[in-house]
């Protein structure tokens, strides 16, 4: 690698990064690594394509390099994740935030214009979700909530970092900390929904996240059972669930939902136009 220009340095991490992915994201992947070492924004290195990097910033860029061939995600290498329109510091307390989970934040608002409401966030994370939420509905109640303790200090660095400290964050398992006589209107949840055997926790990225996460008993469902059953006690008049799930779970989803007397239950599909939420109204009367 005798010239460590910008140009060149994209190319040999495009193509070091090859047996990993498609050509495209490997050459994204090289420039958000060099972008990091340089501490610079991507149009750096389309401005300055000659300009040649020092031997330090070198190493830096071969050392992070190596860390991705090896599989480790680019989030975790950089420490960051845009999700919405937030930067978000991401650590291995936590799932990466996922463009699909931008589909339940949508459809929150889009369902929800009141000015006040009061909303949940279970198993927050980064505190992707409820921080989206913060960012774009500033009067509204929130509180987020996760059984990890380090996941909480990293969501509540994130509210510092993105000032929105008005988003309520603190320890709980699922509900468990949470006051009875509190109530919500709108309850979410990114919960763990993957089954223990499917052969995507082997593979790309999910390999370096926490299986705590990702992993849930009885085929992915048992998170979404609790959340579901216990959700109820939590609405006042009435309150709306929406559930991230797994692309082949709207139907056991919705079978739940049904099955402990939630109404108007409908799947909504991610990006990529597979089935990724299903909502749900829960009306006291129904309890
Ligand atoms: N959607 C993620 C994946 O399939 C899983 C997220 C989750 O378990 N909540 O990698």
């Amino acid at each position: 690698m005798p010239d460590k220009s910008l140009a060149n340095l994209v190319e040999y991490g495009r193509h070091r990064l090859s047996t990993l992915s498609d050509t495209d994201s490997a050459k994204l992947d090289a420039q958000i690594l060099l972008c990091f070492v340089l501490n610079k924004a991507s149009s750096y290195l389309l401005t300055w394509p000659d300009k040649k990097i020092n031997e330090a910033q070198y190493q830096n860029f071969l050392n992070l390099l190596e860390r991705r061939v090896q599989g480790e995600p680019i989030a975790y290498i950089t420490g960051t994740k845009e999700f919405w329109s937030l930067s978000l510091f991401v650590s291995s307390a936590t799932l990466i935030p996922r463009p699909d989970t931008e589909t339940l934040v949508e459809q929150i608002l889009s369902d929800h214009c009141e000015s006040h409401l009061s909303c949940l966030d279970l198993g927050t994370g980064t505190g992707a979700i409820a921080l989206a939420l913060a960012s774009e509905m500033p009067n509204w109640q929130i509180d987020a909530v996760d059984f990890n303790a380090d996941a909480v200090l990293l969501a509540q660095k994130n509210a510092e970092n993105n000032n929105l400290t008005q988003v309520n964050i603190y320890q709980s398992d699922w509900f468990r900390q949470i006051l009875l006589e509190k109530t919500f209107d709108v309850i979410v949840s990114n919960p763990p929904y993957i089954d223990n055997i499917d052969e995507h926790l082997s593979q790309g990225d999910v390999r370096f996240e926490p299986k705590s996460a990702l992993v849930a008993e009885q085929q992915g469902l048992a998170d979404i059972i609790h959340i579901a059953t216990e959700a109820r006690k939590y609405f006042a008049e009435q309150g709306f669930l929406l559930l991230e799930h797994g692309y082949e779970q709207s139907a056991q989803v919705q079978k739940i939902l049904s099955e402990l007397g939630y109404s108007e239950i409908k799947t909504v599909k991610d990006l990529s136009g597979n089935d990724r939420i299903t909502k749900a109204r829960y009306l006291l009367k129904n309890r």
